[in-house]
């Protein structure tokens, strides 16, 4: 379900690095790749680099796989990985052909550390974790050599045949490659290409007790599918000349270009799977989906559209510079995605009770589902004797200005007739409770004689609303940058009230809504069915996706 007009991209300077590489006729077509590591459900900061590279390929009419980076077995699982998946289709994107994964390249990677090792450009190391960090140097000052680092190519070959034999313990020994102690990236100061871990892995399971580092296994990767363009974030800038270094030194024809953007942040959220993992393992939150979340799952449940998370992604754009993005651009783009294609109808959320005086029995009238979509269709909308309307639309000592309810005031009921409030019933406390009112049985539909009633407000007839659940969710974080401050966990700053369970009402037109459906509740903003929760024809359970930007003033009744 989705009508955002299609829209033409933003060029950007990889758009331009390709439009370039086309003309030149270095390549006869693209093909990216989106390679989520399989250790936790992904975020907004992810749907920016799906739409990215799935966005190219398709403008390109190219290709885009997606490529699980799985080789950190401790931390995968087939649950996110098959989480990931769901999530890019969800989005609306499809890969080319089946799913790659870096475990299917480990033998290919074996014989090529093992080339490596042939040229006398990578050797076995013992020194322990701690003495490498002492070997490796500082920013300011140059590393040194490793006492291994001069062994023969025979013994390295044996020793490293040996280590995936399993014959030493894990962290006893790894694989770097051998390039320089001195160079002034540290990168480059002979990193760890192969370590021992005996851990079961989601797809090989025990056959390796040897798994290879995430920058050998990146570019070989990326070179054996054919990417052209290898799209990733600015902190893996550092890290291009060892992608460069790799496959100049290794026997594959092709070499993908390394291009970096920067990381997608958005203010009173995090963007980090790491982070996400805590507050999931915490029960800080429900789940991954939890609405509040900023993952993809949690956007979807919350009711956000994809259409509206791509336009999101098309709006904040692709650069070098920094990318913290307000939310108000998520919602606004969501927003405007559901303005179009949710339909209208009423719920009341903080009810409080109106009985008519004067009236008797039912009435129904029939109303559009949406003001500029006649083939949305009508429903009926009921009127009766009880009703419930928003406790905040009246007011017993208004402000000026007040233009809703208020005791010997008049308001037209959405949809219906002008109601006067003649009396407030209230409690021991002296809250009101309940309000008595009476209409006028001459405005249905029309103007009241010789006199203008400004103020509309909706409501619910209770004989024939429905309960509902509503969920009310705010800003999980009560800062725009909760991991800001390395030295304050950025759980101190959750917001104690991002969420608010409450009772509500709704239109019994809404009984038979599938999970994962979206209305426009009028002027409280749109809401979804909850995924997990909504029971059709049961248990109504909505989650408001975002508030109305205006609030609702003047309306044709
Ligand atoms: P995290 O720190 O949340 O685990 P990651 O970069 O380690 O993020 P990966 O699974 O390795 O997560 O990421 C897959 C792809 O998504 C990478 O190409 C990465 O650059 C991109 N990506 C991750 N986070 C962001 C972000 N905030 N903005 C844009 N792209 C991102
Ligand atoms: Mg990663």
């Amino acid at each position: 379900m989705s009508s955002t007009p299609l829209v033409s991209p933003v060029s950007n300077f990889i758009r331009t690095v390709i439009d370039g590489d086309l003309a030149a006729g270095r390549h006869s077509s693209i093909v990216t790749r989106f390679p989520p590591e399989p250790n936790g459900y992904l975020h907004v900061g992810h749907a920016k680099s799906i739409c990215l590279n799935f966005g190219l390929a398709e403008d390109y009419h190219g290709k885009c796989n997606l490529r699980f980076d799985d080789t950190n077995p401790e931390k995968e699982s087939c649950e996110y990985a098959l989480s990931i998946q769901e999530d890019v289709r969800w989005l609306g994107f499809q890969w080319d052909g089946a799913v790659h994964w870096a475990s299917d390249y480990f033998d290919d990677l074996y014989h090529y550390a093992v080339e490596l090792i042939g040229k006398g450009l990578a050797y076995v190391d013992d020194l322990t974790p701690e003495e490498m960090r002492e070997y490796r140097g500082t920013l300011k000052e140059a590393g040194k050599n490793s006492p291994y680092r001069d062994r023969t190519v025979a013994d390295n070959l044996d020793l490293f045949a040996r280590m995936k034999a399993g014959e030493f313990a894990d962290g006893a020994k790894v694989l770097r490659a051998k390039i320089d102690m001195a160079s002034p990236n540290i990168n480059m100061r002979d990193p760890a290409i192969y370590r021992i871990r005996r851990a079961h892995h989601i797809r090989t399971g025990d056959k390796w007790c040897i798994y290879p580092m995430y920058d050998y296994t990146h570019c070989i990767s990326d070179a054996l599918e054919g990417i052209t363009h290898s799209i990733c974030t600015l902190e893996f800038e550092d890290h291009r000349p060892l992608y460069d270094w790799v496959l100049d030194n290794l026997s594959i024809a092709c070499h993908p270009r390394q291009y970096e953007f920067s990381r997608l942040e958005l203010q009173y959220t995090i963007t980090s799977k790491r982070k996400l993992l805590q507050l999931v393992n915490g029960k800080l939150v429900s789940g991954w989906d939890d609405p509040r979340m900023p993952t993809i799952s949690g956007m979807r449940r919350r009711g956000y559209t994809p259409a509206g998370i791509r336009e999101f992604s098309r709006r904040v754009g692709v650069s070098k510079s920094s990318n913290n993005v307000d939310m108000a651009i998520m919602e606004g783009a969501i927003r405007e995605d559901l303005e179009a294609i949710a339909p209208r109808v009423v719920a009341v959320i903080n009810p409080l009770k109106v009985t008519i005086t004067n009236f008797e029995g039912a009435l129904t009238r029939e109303a559009d589902f949406h003001p500029n979509h006649p083939e949305f269709g009508r429903r009926m909308v009921a009127f009766g004797s009880e009703l419930v309307i928003e406790a905040d639309d009246f007011s017993e000592v208004p402000p000026a200005g007040w233009k809703r309810l208020t005791l010997g005031g008049e308001i037209r009921l959405r949809h219906s007739y002008v109601m006067r409030c003649d009396e407030a019933i209230k409690d021991a406390e002296g809250r009101v409770v309940e309000l008595r009112c009476s209409i006028d049985h001459a405005t249905l539909g029309k103007n009241p004689e010789g006199r203008k009633v400004k103020g509309v407000i909706h409501f619910l007839s209770v004989q024939h609303a429905l309960p509902a659940e509503i969920r009310l969710y705010d800003r999980l974080f009560t800062v725009a940058s909760p991991d800001a401050d390395k030295e304050v966990d950025f759980c101190n700053y959750l917001n104690p009230a991002s969420l608010n369970v409450v009772q509500g009402w709704v239109e019994a037109v809404v009984q038979d809504a599938a999970p994962e459906t979206r209305y426009q509740f009028e002027r409280l903003g749109y809401f979804c069915t909850d995924r997990r929760d909504h029971q059709q024809g049961g248990r109504l359970v909505f989650n408001r996706t975002v508030t109305l930007k205006d609030s609702w003033t003047k309306e044709q009744n």
